[in-house]
């Protein structure tokens, strides 16, 4: 590594002009304000630094730069999620991808668009919003990000079971790798892969194999109607209701499941033309054999399942469980008693059998919550799930691991990473 001190910045100032460089407190102010977690983290240089390139040459010229001067640097897009998963080493600079923020290419007709990988999503809803037109990826947290970032984390959300996984939807990308390459993989309006597919490979990479500089996405028509049922009651009662439904054959977009104080609310969300969702709440209700508590409809719905995307925003200590969905009713009773020893809540998306647990701020002492996290983890690999931390303090997270037993998962990525940046000038290893 080079020197910790304000000297670090010299070589990037040889890239891109002074404004486009953030040094000291104003650095530290930017990860700070935008970042889930700790945007700065220990062990990170002293000193830290932000540089916003605006074209691909500059990324590359960066990439060029960290590699002769021994540099890691820390691919980003609005810094929202650095801190999560734990999957990043100290870094030197920050190279956000804000300023690649052009829509390249978008046509309707196809229903593709092609932008920077620095636009954010909100942004882009508001381009395709007129065309009736959305990507509808509703990963926790994405409307926080860019596209760039929502690839890189490659995270999928509730609507998975309808409109498919982050990767099923990016058709292309382009890439400057860690040692100096600029790809570009896949194509821009088809999904046209031949020999190994690196579009999936490179989205999940989160940052350790390349900086992403534009992204291809499929587009889906914008439906028409949105409404979502509200059941309560009883956890186990809920549960049953949400595996139900789940296992119906009724075209249903995402089905939620959340517990705090009191009870345990079950959400069922349809889209389509006002005729399909129509049917299909009727015929939803007569199979739940009981009214739902409320029914939201459009803006509302839509809010709703925004904000449950950002549920866990700002907690410090945030753990995912996953196991088959059909196990879901264990999975989320599980959920429950952890959530209940770190005084916190619950958020299960039934589709995918996956659940959030989030502690409340005043969780507990470290050896209280490591114990807990133990036990949970524990209790999830024995039944063929798992646990992995998404949020956590420092501390915390080196007790409990961010992640079990992952096999042979870590050599492998290990392997690939030294093919993409065999200098390790990215800071994060491979998942
Ligand atoms: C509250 C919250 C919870 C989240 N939970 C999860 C979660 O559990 N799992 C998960 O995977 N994601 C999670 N995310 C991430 C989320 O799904 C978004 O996709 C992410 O926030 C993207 O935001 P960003 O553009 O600001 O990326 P950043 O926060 O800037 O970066 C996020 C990651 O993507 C990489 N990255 C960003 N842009 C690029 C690029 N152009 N090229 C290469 N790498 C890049 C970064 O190196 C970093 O590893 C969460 C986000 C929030 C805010």
């Amino acid at each position: 590594m080079i020197d910790s001190g304000v000297d670090r910045v010299v070589p990037v100032l040889s890239v891109l002009p002074e404004d486009r460089v953030l040094v000291g407190e104003s650095a530290r102010d930017w990860a700070r304000g935008r970042s889930n977690g700790p945007g700065w983290m220990p062990g990170d240089p002293e000193v830290p630094v932000i540089v916003f390139p605006a074209s691909v040459e500059e990324v590359s010229a960066l990439v060029r730069v960290a590699n002769e001067k021994g540099m890691r640097l820390l691919p980003a897009g609005l810094g929202s999620w650095l801190g999560g998963g734990g999957w990043t080493h100290a870094r030197d600079v920050i190279v956000s991808c804000v300023r690649l923020n052009a829509v390249e290419h978008y046509e309707p007709a196809d229903l593709t668009l092609t932008a920077g990988a620095g636009l954010g999503m909100t942004e882009l809803d508001g381009v395709l919003r007129p065309n009736g037109q959305w990507l509808p990826m509703d990963a926790p947290g994405a409307d926080a990000g860019t596209v760039g970032g929502l690839v890189a984390c490659g995270v999928s959300g509730a609507m998975q079971g309808r409109y498919g996984a982050v990767r099923d939807n990016v058709l292309g990308i382009d890439v400057v790798t860690g040692a100096g390459r600029m790809l570009r993989i896949g194509g821009r309006v088809v999904k046209n892969v031949a020999g190994y597919d690196l579009v999936r490979l490179f989205t999940g990479s989160r940052g350790s194999l390349g900086i992403i500089t534009s992204v291809s996405v499929r587009l889906f028509p914008r439906p028409e109607t949105d409404v979502t049922l509200c059941y309560a009651g009883r956890a186990a009662e809920m549960a049953a209701l949400a595996h139900a439904m789940c296992t119906s054959s009724l075209p249903v977009a995402a089905v939620g499941l959340e517990a705090g104080n009191g009870d345990t609310i079950c959400t069922a969300r349809l889209l389509g033309s006002a005729g399909e969702v129509e049917e299909a709440r009727s015929r939803l209700i007569d199979n739940a054999g009981q009214e739902p508590r409320r029914i939201v409809r459009d803006d509302e719905s839509a809010l709703l399942h925004r904000e449950r995307a950002a549920w866990e925003e700002g907690s410090a200590l945030v753990v995912r469980l996953a196991a088959l969905p059909d196990r879901l009713a264990d999975t989320f009773e599980r959920a429950r008693v952890l959530a209940g020893a770190l005084g916190g809540g619950v958020a299960a998306d039934a589709l995918r059998g996956a659940v959030r647990v989030k502690a409340s701020p005043d969780a507990g002492r470290d050896e209280d919550i490591v114990r807990a996290l133990s036990r949970a983890r524990g209790e999830m690999e024995e039944a063929g799930g798992s646990m992995t931390l998404s949020q956590a303090r420092g501390k915390v997270a080196a007790r409990v691991g961010w992640a079990g037993g992952r096999g042979s998962a870590p050599a492998l990525g290990a392997r690939i990473k030294e093919l993409f940046d065999p200098a390790s000038v990215l800071a994060s290893r491979c998942p």
